[in-house]
């Protein structure tokens, strides 16, 4: 496989490739999976959107995030109802019954016809969010959480894998094999920042790692999504992020979308809202056409 010889770095070797990852791992240089999740094509020449808030905060704004979202492009309608904070201490906006925020998104998908990703984080919940997941979300944290993986991919519902902040391709690559050996052949990757010190500003939590994207699709056949918000963690840097995901080829973007994203219940430094998200869909429409001939907007 002369994909591995020719990888510079010295992370990834060929054994690997033969024992680690043989299903992760392409069979060719032009080996890409492409398949088809709710209608919308994955690893073509589409380049899925998904895009809503951060959490599921009540029924009304996630049906108004729904119908905005979808008005401008939007594939897939994105919301945790169950969220793995950082710290403890919730806002008055995190119910107590996440359930109850599940309910909410099914109902949004219910009115818009749009489909939906949201994370799971136990698998006592599985069921539940089966019923309104169009994709599950695995969320960094839990991005080694092999048996959750395991128990998510036998469901043969569609996978997201969002990379851990501090983990290796090889790692990333090793969490989609958990993935693939259950049969499950609809498995995305997710970049969506790294830990490093070389911080911008205070609050930069994250690195955006775009080199991830050519050199997660020079060894893998999955489809890479990237994640600016949680990257940057920084409004500002959003649109500008997600443009240079599109050039750098990724397969797919997911972004915070919030009406008011100042009073966005998590996280409210990185929401854009639903106008600057119109006006990012177009021109990230014009890159995805100039850079690679693929398409955001029908
Ligand atoms: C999210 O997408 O809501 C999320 C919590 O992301 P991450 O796991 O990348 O932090
Ligand atoms: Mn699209």
């Amino acid at each position: 496989m002369k994909i591995a010889n020719k990888f510079p770095g010295k992370d990834i070797s060929l054994e690997d490739i033969k024992t680690k990852f043989p299903l992760a791992a392409k069979k060719n240089k032009n080996h890409k999976s492409k398949f088809s999740i709710s209608g919308v094509e994955f690893g073509g020449n589409n380049i899925p959107v998904f895009a809503g808030p951060n959490m599921v905060e009540s029924e009304k704004l996630i049906i108004n995030c729904a119908k905005n979202v979808k008005k401008h492009g939007a594939d897939f309608l994105r919301g945790g109802a169950f969220k793995p904070l950082t710290f403890p201490y919730r806002s008055e906006k995190y119910t107590e019954t996440r359930l109850e925020g599940l309910k909410w998104l099914k109902q949004a998908k219910l009115e818009t016809k749009i489909p939906v990703i949201t994370e799971i984080m136990e698998e006592k919940y599985l069921d539940k969010i089966c019923e309104v997941a169009d994709i599950l979300q695995i969320g960094s944290r839990n991005m080694q959480n092999y048996p959750l993986i395991t128990e998510c991919a036998k469901t043969q519902k569609p996978l997201m894998i969002k990379r851990h902040y501090g983990a290796s391709l090889r790692d990333w690559l090793g969490a989609a094999e958990y993935a693939l050996v259950e049969g499950n052949k609809k498995i995305i990757l997710c970049e969506r920042g790294v830990s490093t010190p070389h911080t911008h500003r205070s609050t930069s939590r994250f690195m955006l790692d775009i080199q991830v994207i050519p050199a997660a699709q020079e060894i893998t056949h999955l489809p890479i999504v990237s994640d600016p918000s949680h990257a940057t963690f920084w409004r500002p840097w959003v649109s500008s992020m997600a443009l240079a995901s599109v050039a750098a080829g990724a397969d797919g973007i997911m972004l915070e979308v919030h009406p008011d994203p100042k009073n966005s219940a998590v996280d409210p430094l990185q929401p854009i809202d639903f106008n600057e998200f119109g006006k990012l869909m177009k021109k990230m429409n014009s890159v995805a056409k100039s850079a690679s001939n693929r398409k955001i907007l029908k």
